[in-house]
């Protein structure tokens, strides 16, 4: 399979390429050149495959000619043999109409581990392939900085600098980046936000000196969700539940916590090999450009907002684009064109083919904190769920759902569930009364030690860091 940048001049590359790569060298994303399509029959014989055969059949096409057949099946046996539920994604009934699909099962809790576990493994395969180092420098405001971290902890060709804003992760995200004890790892506690720690890491990127002292050029998407390889790897939890409901003979619809639209993305994608998805709704916090973006055409941000789901605390979401680019025509120049003057402006519409083409599987809905406590509320007592917040803003989209027209009756609403509830412990004890305990396969981390360094919150300080231990680790 061969993958293009969304801004239409990167050169094209390989699975393996666009994997290591990240983002593309014109500053766009890698999309495959086409959808690989599975017939109605094909779909249903994949009925009862376990997740990792399932895993590996939904991707061959897309590493096609980067790993065989047989690499493939021994590295998703290897991955999803090690998640702390024997289905790895569970589906979860709350009523006749409403399921849960919980993505939480992997080491960190959240749905981010069932694609950054197989990245990890990746990222090893293809480097020493080449011979390569992989130097990471993140900024994360919890989930992602940890599963990479425990995606990547041990591996000898990769060092990982992970940035998070000093006292402002809950303490749960904090341990599980902090007590993760490899060589390879840093966590950097910087004094300031994440917009702060984010805004240093970008700026590492262009500082020649930085590069120069790592023996290379760092990455900076190859362990966020404009990673190729993270949606890739995604698109299978949608093929497992909607085969469990009755798929390719019924629709499923999904609702999905959305940040930076990296998750539904993956709902498009499988709509696009031939699963039958009737809707997919693009659930957010009150930070809701992506609503604004598909009910009204405008797409433009504002100020963060905090709230109890920090994970889509985000204004600017950088998926958005491959959508654009596969709904706008594929036109690479005039997406490069419309992306240039939204950097400018921060603020762009979307033309009549790109809003026309979203219309036809997305909808979307927005919910406030009194709004997620009681989608949280009716989960605890209708059926005796406990959810975290990020899960609360998915499902009150899909109850509302069907009264907005967004889905047929009859059509089974499936929410994601993107974290476990523990993660968020503070806000679910407030919402609904109930302090949620950590699933024992992580039972011992408030009594692990913790390693951090603690800077102070100029450029200066993180660069200086990761000059100096940078330069260490490759010596
Ligand atoms: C990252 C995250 C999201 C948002 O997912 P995107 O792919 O960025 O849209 C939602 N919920 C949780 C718990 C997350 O960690």
């Amino acid at each position: 399979m061969e993958y293009i940048s969304t801004r239409g001049s990167a050169p094209a590359l390989d699975f393996e390429g666009a994997t290591l790569a990240g983002l593309a060298s014109d500053g766009g994303l890698y999309l495959p050149r086409e959808w690989p399509r599975l017939s109605e029959a094909e779909i249903r014989a994949m009925r009862g495959l376990s997740y990792a055969a399932l895993a590996a059949r939904i991707m061959r096409p897309f590493v096609a000619g980067s790993l065989t057949e047989a690499e493939l099946e021994a590295l998703c046996k290897t991955v999803y043999g090690d998640f702390g539920h024997a289905a790895v994604t569970p589906l979860v009934q709350l009523n006749e109409t409403h399921w849960l699909l919980e993505l939480f099962h992997g080491p960190t809790l959240a749905f981010k581990d069932v694609a950054l576990q197989l990245l990890g493994h990746l990222f090893e395969t293809f480097l020493e392939r080449r011979g390569k180092r992989l130097t990471i420098v993140g900024a994360t405001s919890g989930d992602t900085g940890s599963a990479a971290i425990n995606a990547v902890a041990g591996r000898e060709r990769i060092e990982i600098f992970m940035l998070h804003p000093n006292g402002r992760v809950s303490e749960v995200q904090r341990r599980q980046m902090t007590t993760v004890r490899a060589p390879n790892i840093h966590n950097l506690a910087i004094d300031g936000s994440f917009d702060d720690a984010q805004r240093h890491v970008k700026r590492m990127f262009s500082d020649p000196e930085v590069a120069h002292s790592v023996g290379g050029p760092l990455n900076l998407g190859a362990v966020n969700s404009i990673n190729w390889a993270r949606l890739m790897a995604q698109v299978v939890y949608y093929f497992y539940s909607a085969l469990q409901l009755g798929a390719p003979d019924r629709k499923i619809a999904y609702s999905v916590p959305t940040g930076n639209f990296g998750d539904v993305f993956a709902g498009y994608v499988a709509a696009q090999m031939g699963l039958p998805i009737e809707r997919l709704i693009v659930a957010t916090n009150v930070n809701d450009i992506l609503h604004r973006a598909l009910t009204s055409g405008d797409y433009s941000a504002g100020s963060t907002t905090q709230t109890i789901t920090p994970s889509m605390d985000i204004q600017v979401s950088s998926n958005f684009e491959r959508l654009l680019f596969d709904c706008g025509g594929r036109d690479g120049a005039a997406l490069a064109a419309q992306m240039q003057g939204f950097d400018d402006s921060h603020a762009m519409q979307l033309t009549n083919a790109q809003r026309q083409g979203a219309a036809k599987l997305f909808t979307s809905a927005r919910a406030d904190q009194k709004e997620t406590a009681r989608a949280m509320q009716w989960a605890w007592r209708s059926a005796a769920q406990v959810i975290d917040p990020h899960t609360g803003v998915g499902l009150h989209a899909s109850l509302a759902a069907p009264a907005a027209g967004q889905v047929e009756p009859g059509t089974p609403i499936v929410t994601l569930a993107t974290a476990h509830p523990a993660k968020f412990r503070e806000a679910v004890e407030r919402a609904v009364g109930v302090r949620p305990s950590l699933p024992p396969r992580v039972g011992d981390l408030f009594g692990r030690e913790e390693r951090f360094t603690e800077l102070p919150g100029t450029y200066d300080a993180s660069r200086d860091f990761v000059l100096q231990h940078a330069a260490d680790s490759a010596s």
